[in-house]
């Protein structure tokens, strides 16, 4: 079933009778070509490129809750495509292409918006680093522009522009950044790869990973075991535990973020912006509830919930750089399973056992990556060899400390990134 306006108008008119569910709930089969463990944004987007550009259809997608259960549908929904160094540079301009083009290409409505993305700057150190960032975003064929102080004030007057502990000295400006929906990003990829056959078997958790004379032969499962010639672990914060059943350690700590949501406002913040003597980050939803997060809670953890002192120091930053904000009251916090790397960068890559794959380390910022990821995943997947834009993201680089990627230079502490 296509969406259109049409659709919509004749459903409207006949009592909504005529619409189907997204995807179909198979029964899991004994054999795939290719088992994705991880139905999230990563794992979806991975499964419907595999199908669509490389024919590869007898997939199936292994999720052991429902579809959008876990970060894709916990996130704060920033996308952009502004990073520094070659390896993500290039990667995150070509998943941002992917999402100008993917509404259309999905048939789906995932709102994404580009409303821009203002990083703030509070000294000239910083301000020298925004100018080096934005110069860098330019000659990678991205959007960057330095906005002064005067600028600033006219566009986001809603910000503390006479705090001296924090003065405003400027913002680089991301236009071409935005937001997307989350969930709608899932369900956009879901319904995309299961119409074009892949089964995508929900409540199917993998609990163990056969391999023998070091080739993959498939996965035991909580619905029984599935044979398969290629496996690929794509399940975030989840990712250590689900390579230990293989034997492989992994240099990933799962660390919790939490996000923050307030009562539905009239519009206010029309951008995203970004505090640069904190690590808070703010937008409003199209519901009006201003959405907002700030630092991981700093320790590990499973569990997908934050803590209080966590939560008061994201909103006494929220403060500093709009006291406005105090005025509306929180509705909603959550958290979600963070896979933090060592340098801050992702893991796409091959493993030491034949057709094994790990696609993981996505940190604070995997949401703008899942159609890059799932994209530069299935070329992997399908043709064993890197996609042109994805081929820094080596798992061995933690061994031979060859081709880190560190964006921001703050060294190997994976709770830092
Ligand atoms: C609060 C918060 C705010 C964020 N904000 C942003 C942002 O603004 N922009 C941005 O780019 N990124 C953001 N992120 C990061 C982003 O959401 C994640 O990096 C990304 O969603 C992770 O990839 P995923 O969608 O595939 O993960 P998930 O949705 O977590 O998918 C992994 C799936 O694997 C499944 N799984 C785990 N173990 C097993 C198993 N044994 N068997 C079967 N299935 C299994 C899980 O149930 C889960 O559904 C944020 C994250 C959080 C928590």
């Amino acid at each position: 079933m296509r969406f259109s306006g049409l659709r919509v108008l004749k459903e409207g008119l006949t009592g909504n009778k005529g619409w189907k569910p997204h995807w179909r709930d198979p029964e899991p089969k004994a054999e795939y070509d290719i088992l994705i463990i991880g139905g999230g944004g990563h794992g979806l987007a991975t499964a419907y490129y595999l199908a669509k550009e490389h024919g590869l259809t007898n997939i199936a997608v292994l999720e052991k809750g429902y579809i959008g259960g876990g970060n894709i549908g916990r996130n704060t929904t920033i996308v952009r495509a502004n990073y520094f160094l070659q390896g993500n540079s290039e990667f995150y301009s070509h998943s941002l292409k992917l999402w100008e083009g993917l509404e259309e290409d999905l048939n789906y409505n995932v709102m994404h918006s580009q409303r821009g993305i203002i990083n703030l700057f509070h000294s000239d150190g910083q301000r020298d680093a925004r100018a080096r960032q934005g110069n860098m975003m330019i000659s990678q064929g991205d959007d960057a522009i330095m906005l002064g102080r005067d600028e600033l004030r006219g566009m986001l007057p809603y910000l503390d522009f006479d705090n001296a502990r924090f003065p405003i000295y400027g913002g680089l400006y991301h236009p071409r950044g935005g937001t997307a929906r989350h969930d709608a990003v899932a369900w956009g990829f879901a319904r995309g790869a299961d119409q074009r056959g892949v089964d995508l078997l929900q409540n199917c958790e993998v609990t163990g990973i056969d391999i023998e004379d070091g080739q993959v032969r498939g996965v035991q499962t909580s619905r029984g075991a599935i044979k398969a010639k290629k496996v690929a672990m794509v399940v975030a914060g989840r990712s250590s535990q689900v390579a230990a059943m293989a034997g492989m350690h992994l240099p990933i700590e799962s660390h919790v973020l939490q996000a923050f949501v307030t009562e539905g406002l009239k519009p206010v913040i029309d951008n995203v912006v970004t505090f640069g003597m904190g690590h808070f980050y703010i937008s409003q939803s199209d519901k009006g509830g201003l959405v907002f997060g700030g630092d991981l809670d700093f320790y590990s953890s499973y569990a997908a919930r934050g803590n209080l002192p966590t939560a008061e120091h994201v909103m006494e930053a929220g403060m500093a750089m709009m006291p406005m904000i105090g005025k509306a009251k929180m509705l909603r916090s959550w958290g979600g399973i963070m896979d933090m790397s060592p340098d801050g960068s992702p893991i796409i890559d091959r493993t030491h056992i034949d057709g094994l794959y790990v696609n993981c380390g996505w940190n604070y910022g995997g949401f703008k990556a899942v159609p890059g990821s799932g994209n530069v995943f299935a070329h992997l997947l399908a043709t064993d060899r890197y996609h042109e834009n994805a081929t820094r993201f080596q798992l061995d680089r933690f061994c031979t400390g060859r081709g880190i990627i560190d964006e921001e230079g703050k060294g190997s502490q994976h709770n830092l990134h």
